[in-house]
Formats: structure tokens, C-alpha cells, sequence
């Protein structure tokens, strides 16, 4: 069965959202901050410098986190319990079983 033939096609649209953003952010995040520090730090006075890069990188950390948690607190479409908590590797869901995009 595909992910677009299963009852819950729209829940795990949103399991994709989910997890396609974490990855957009932590690896965005590095281009990122590539791009501010190489491009648009060395142009401004030091002090400066060091403060954008730090609010930047903290910023991505916590979009970083933002992410990861909306996507572990993916509720299980079955049940409704978070379907990866602590379990980020999971294929199914800890509590009811069904199988990830089932
Ligand atoms: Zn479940």
C-alpha cells in the first residue's frame, strides 16, 4: 500500500512536513551561517561581527530544536500518542503499531 492509498494520507503528509523542515533547517542552517560568516561578516567591524554571528547561530540552534521537537511530537494518526517519541528512528508507533505511512 502507498502513503497516497492509506486512510491517513494527509496525516503523514504532515510527518513529511515535519521531517522534511528539520532537515531544512539543520542543514540550511549551515549554509547559512556559511553565507554570514564568509559573505557578510568580514565586511563589518568586529565587534559587530561577533554578535550577529552568535544571535545567527543561536537562532538556528533554536529553529533547529523548534523543528526536531514539532517533528518527535508527531502525533500517531491511530492512536494519537506521539508516533517517534524517543524513538526517532521508529517505523512504527510504540504504542498501537502501525507501521509508519501504513
Ligand atoms: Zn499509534
Amino acid at each position: 500500500m502507498s502513503a497516497q492509498d492509506s486512510a491517513y494520507a494527509p496525516q503523514w503528509r504532515d510527518y513529511r512536513a515535519r521531517r522534511f523542515w528539520f532537515f531544512a533547517v539543520w542543514l540550511g542552517g549551515f549554509l547559512g551561517l556559511e553565507v554570514v560568516t564568509f559573505g557578510v561578516l568580514p565586511l563589518m567591524p568586529k565587534a559587530m561581527a561577533d554578535a550577529i554571528w552568535v544571535a545567527v547561530g543561536v537562532a538556528w540552534l533554536l529553529g533547529w530544536g523548534a523543528m526536531a521537537i514539532r517533528w518527535q511530537r508527531f502525533p500517531c494518526p491511530r492512536c494519537d500518542r506521539p508516533f517517534l517519541l524517543l524513538r526517532p528512528f521508529s517505523r512504527e508507533c510504540g504504542y498501537c503499531g502501525l507501521a509508519r505511512y501504513e
